[in-house]
């Protein structure tokens, strides 16, 4: 059952909390993985070296992805597994054409990007 929320960084004794507000203004740095949590599960990430694509979801990223997790995915490091460069471009889909064009090769459209 949903439980009233207290705006604290840590989830006390593991018990998932249900925020409310998962745009919390006055945090720098993006997008964290809550967000990602919140729309799809899903993650899109491109290699900035070699535009190799891929979508995390949480088979991928059992470790970030999940609910109340308000690390940003601008401080988390990928690797790309084509090139091994860890510079990358990542959007947050919100509908599953938004997944299929992405991974299909499209250009990412109105996808919110994350900033790096
Ligand atoms: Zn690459």
């Amino acid at each position: 059952m949903p439980v009233p929320v207290v705006d604290s960084p840590t989830i006390p004794s593991g018990l998932p909390r249900r925020p409310t507000r998962w745009n919390q203004s006055g945090m720098s740095g993006g997008p964290d993985w809550h967000s990602v949590y919140m729309a799809l599960e899903i993650l899109l990430i491109e290699c900035k070296n070699c535009n190799r694509r891929a979508s995390i979801d949480k088979a991928h990223s059992k470790l970030h992805l999940h609910q109340g997790n308000m690390k940003t995915i601008a401080s988390t490091k990928f690797r790309c597994i084509m090139c091994g460069h860890t510079a990358f471009r990542a959007y947050i889909p919100n509908t599953q054409d938004q997944i299929d064009m992405f991974m299909a090769g499209d250009p990412a459209g109105t996808m919110k990007q994350v900033a790096y």
